[in-house]
């Protein structure tokens, strides 16, 4: 609930002129209701009405996709970017191909992007991408054509120096390959304009794996300081089975845990032995096949066709990086009362505000995405300083600097939530830390920049 009439009046103006952005409305407003006590100490943010700028994104492109299919037909589809704010750098975030993707989506991804950014201590501005287009069932050939035709348009927009755009849903090293080849042609320069490259031209060992790895590092962080104890011996489910899932679930193992379930957008694989990950990596980064294919090796595992009731498994630590709004208020309320310890979220925005309100009442650790999967783009943050440097750092150079983020991110996010509330609303702690540096980025550049 908010309470402030100001942090009221701009969430009330937001709701009545994006009445149907649902999705941007849920991201804004999870983040006005937190920063009440900054604005009650700091008149200056009224004043220089930095809550209603930092809401409205700088610039949101949207434009029109038309390619070839393999039949020689037509098809268009729509693409985005949202370049929302650029205070504290060139605007960086991922673009997403999925059917899901709308003007709310990305507006919703490019605001949460602006705080996340701000928590990795780099200097990176926030933005989002994307478009409706399908990635599922189309030919190599296809997924070329509509990338060229993608960037075609997008290519005006970036730069080294002012958009940085890299991966996401439906988006990884073989679609960022083609983008960053149709922007070389267009653009005629060599620069490290994407993020998430093949390491062939330019791309950061250790990205593949960073969003992962990154929220093992911050869970291990939360379990040691906030429980002492850590992920070894843990039973963690996952949800997804791309590149946040696949790697979060490496690490875990690494770090001694049995990841016992995963999913796709069909149903999930529950393995009470610990999933093999070589087998679930075969089927989705060599084959782009279906989760039910694990049943192929393992014909004794349990297989569910829907993946919306992996949360009814009891586990330890749960871990969603498949999507948004994929654990609502009945799955938080079952993970907890089967004793989960910790959720910590890999992907961006997957519990609903009931959910969030479920976790945050029952007093088990909660670890909001903007916060947790920060790991990606902040190596994307450390290819750009790669790229610019024409250096490429060694696997563990980049691993380490990434385990540092990570660590400094959750003790940042716990310092702030100690210093505003009860140390364990990591939500606030998040959204505050991330919004101080951008606002008195703001501040200092004057309204008309
Ligand atoms: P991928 O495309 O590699 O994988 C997405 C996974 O989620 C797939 O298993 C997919 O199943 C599943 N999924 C997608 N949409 C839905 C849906 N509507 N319902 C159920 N399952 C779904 O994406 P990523 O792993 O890169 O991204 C996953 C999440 O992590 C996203 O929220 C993304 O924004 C976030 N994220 C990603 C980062 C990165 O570095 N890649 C960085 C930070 C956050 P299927 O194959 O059946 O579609």
């Amino acid at each position: 609930m908010i309470n402030n009439n100001y942090v009221k009046k701009v969430y009330e103006k937001l709701e009545s002129k994006y009445s149907h952005e649902k999705e941007f409305l849920q991201a804004a407003k999870e983040v006005l209701e937190t920063l009440e006590p900054v604005v009650e100490k700091d008149p200056q943010i009224e004043k220089l009405g930095i809550l209603e700028r930092i809401t409205e994104p700088e610039r949101m492109i949207s434009f029109r996709v038309s390619w070839v299919d393999d039949n020689g037909n037509v098809q268009v589809n729509t693409g985005y970017r949202c370049q929302f704010n650029s205070a504290i750098g060139p605007y960086k975030g991922g673009i997403r191909f999925h059917p899901s993707v709308n003007q709310s989506v990305i507006k919703f991804l490019g605001f949460e992007q602006t705080f996340k950014n701000s928590l990795t201590g780099l200097a990176m501005g926030g933005g989002k991408g994307g478009s409706d287009f399908e990635p599922k069932g189309k030919s190599d050939m296809e997924i070329m054509r509509f990338c060229q035709s993608y960037m075609t348009e997008l290519y005006r927009h970036i730069g080294q120096f002012t958009d940085v755009p890299a991966g996401d849903i439906g988006v990884g090293k073989r679609e960022i390959g083609y983008m960053f080849g149709q922007y070389k042609r267009l653009a005629n320069e060599f620069t490290g304009v994407l993020t998430g490259k093949a390491l062939e031209f330019g791309g950061s060992l250790g990205r593949t794996q960073a969003t992962g790895y990154g929220l093992c590092y911050f869970t291990q962080r939360m379990l040691k300081k906030l429980k002492d104890t850590d992920l070894d011996d843990k039973k963690v489910i996952i949800s997804g089975s791309g590149n946040v899932a696949i790697y979060a679930a490496e690490k875990a193992i690494a770090l001694g845990a049995k990841v016992i379930a995963m999913s796709d957008s069909n149903g999930y694989i529950y393995d009470r032995n610990g999933v093999d990950l070589d087998v679930i990596k075969e089927i989705k980064e060599v084959k782009r096949g279906r989760i039910k294919e694990y049943l192929e090796t393992y014909p004794n595992v349990v297989y569910v066709d829907n993946c919306h009731e992996i949360w009814n498994l009891p586990c330890d630590v749960a871990l969603p990086c498949a999507t948004q709004n994929e654990i609502d208020e009945k799955a938080a309320r079952t993970l907890v009362a089967n004793g989960c310890m910790a959720v910590a979220e890999g992907a961006n925005m997957p519990s609903t505000p009931e959910a969030v309100e479920v976790f945050l009442d029952s007093g088990i650790l909660y670890a909001p995405g903007k916060a947790s999967n920060a790991g990606g783009v902040a190596t994307s943050g450390l290819e750009m300083s790669q790229n610019s440097l024409r250096l490429s750092w060694s696997f563990e150079e980049v691993d380490s600097r990434l385990k540092d983020i990570m660590e400094n991110i959750f003790d940042t996010c716990y310092e702030t939530s100690k210093k505003y509330s009860d140390g364990k609303n990591l939500v606030a702690g998040a959204n505050i830390a991330g919004f101080v540096k951008v606002c008195e980025a703001m501040k200092i550049q004057g309204v008309a920049y």
